[in-house]
């Protein structure tokens, strides 16, 4: 059973939270899918509100629902999609080259999901380990050879596992994890932990920055707690002594940046870190008239949604939509849209279909099943792996229109 708690304080640094930056209502919790013969009234609803914090300007939800109710239920495995899969692998090359890393070397990850990532190490002779918090997806991961230790990081976890290995690790890798962490500073302080005086950090997180210029307000749901910009995450990597060295701008995610960050404080920052410390400073990422005005934009985005969504209705069209993902259950619910508005959402993942979105209530069924009811249009929900999508649903014989939304109506 999941419950809320609001925040009184910043999580990363314990400062006043301050301004609204995005206001998206009462929203049922992403992951959540129901069982059709669900009790859909009995559905439970939670504040979905980011604020930023007025010391560090780490964005966050005001209101969390607590993590057991989350992690219980966890179901998302990474090797769904094949673009992911290719990004992991240039990943590990990059680092494996960068760091030189050899048969001598011991490279961790945290959050490591099914071993999708690991499996290059593993592949590659290099030693490895993954730490992963859900129980079943860990298995899978072992299946696939890659060890794995089933557990939260923190502070205290990370300390007891260094003294079982005799060791510290070369890269200690956190890839958009941070984001579902509650409690930052613990976490943070494990990875430390883990890299030792000598090792290397790597985080990659969605971007603030990209996030609002792309207007993703999608991309806020109850299981991200936090919204990174480089602002935020060197002052809380700080706290813990790891120090930023480099830094990379990914298009994952809609825009993510993966930062590297070592103990070493003689290191000096590469030009791409100066270089986007330079560039949130003009924005003014630390000042609140950046994050005023965001909910504006949201609110053009939706409404031009709705127009569209009445139109096609009006002119007889049949509407599904592809891709039942967190982001598109926060478009959808912040659209009003339901079981009324779209036929059907299509998905590969075994845990959702059969099953009703949270919120919209609207039926998952496989692509295949989907293709059946014969729609005009397709709604693409997950924007950022849009062309992968529209390349698979016209393999699949699909002439009809095909829609993204975020950050405005487009046409494939
Ligand atoms: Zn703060």
């Amino acid at each position: 059973m999941n419950y809320a708690i609001a925040q009184t304080a910043c999580r990363a640094c314990g400062g006043q939270l301050g301004a609204s930056f995005c206001e998206l209502g009462s929203m049922a919790v992403s992951n959540s899918y129901l069982a059709p013969d669900a009790d859909l009234d009995a559905e439970a609803r939670f504040p979905l509100h980011a604020v930023v914090c007025d010391a560090c300007r780490l964005v966050q939800l005001d209101t969390i629902v607590d993590a057991r109710g989350i992690f219980s239920d966890y179901a998302y495995f990474s090797s769904a999609s094949a673009s992911w899969l290719a990004h992991a692998r240039h990943f590990c090359d990059a680092m494996t080259e960068r760091l030189a890393l050899d048969h001598d070397s011991l490279v961790i990850e945290v959050a490591s999901n099914d071993g999708y990532l690991l499996r290059n190490f593993v592949a590659a002779g290099i030693p490895c380990l993954g730490i992963e918090p859900a129980a079943n997806v860990a298995e899978v991961a072992r299946a696939h050879g890659v060890p794995t230790e089933v557990a939260f990081l923190g502070r205290d976890s990370a300390a007891a596992l260094v003294r079982q290995l005799g060791r510290h690790a070369n890269l200690v890798i956190a890839n958009n994890v941070l984001a579902h962490v509650p409690d930052v500073n613990d976490f943070i302080a494990g990875l430390a932990q883990l890299a030792g005086a000598h090792g290397m950090v790597s985080i990659e997180a969605p971007q603030l920055l990209t996030l609002v210029d792309g207007v993703q307000f999608d991309t806020i749901y109850h299981e991200h707690y936090a919204y990174w910009s480089l602002l935020a995450m060197e002052r809380a990597l700080a706290r813990h002594g790891l120090y930023v060295v480099d830094l990379e701008r990914l298009p994952t995610h809609g825009g993510s940046m993966r930062v590297l960050a070592c103990a070493t404080p003689m290191v000096l920052p590469s030009d791409r870190v100066r270089s986007l410390r330079a560039e949130e400073a003009a924005r003014g990422l630390d000042n609140d008239a950046f994050y005023a005005g965001f909910d504006q934009r949201v609110k053009a985005v939706l409404e031009g949604f709705r127009s569209w969504l009445s139109a096609s209705h009006a002119a007889g069209k049949r509407i599904a939509a592809y891709g039942a993902a967190a982001k598109g259950n926060t478009f959808l619910n912040a659209a009003g849209t339901g079981a009324g508005d779209i036929l059907a959402v299509a998905d590969r993942s075994p845990g959702k279909i059969g099953r009703l979105l949270p919120g919209s209530h609207i039926p998952v069924l496989t692509p295949e099943a989907m293709l059946a009811l014969a729609p005009d249009c397709i709604l693409i929900l997950p924007w950022n792996i849009a062309d992968e999508i529209v390349t698979l649903l016209r393999t699949a014989g699909f002439h009809g229109e095909l829609v993204t939304a975020v950050p405005e109506l487009r046409y494939y």
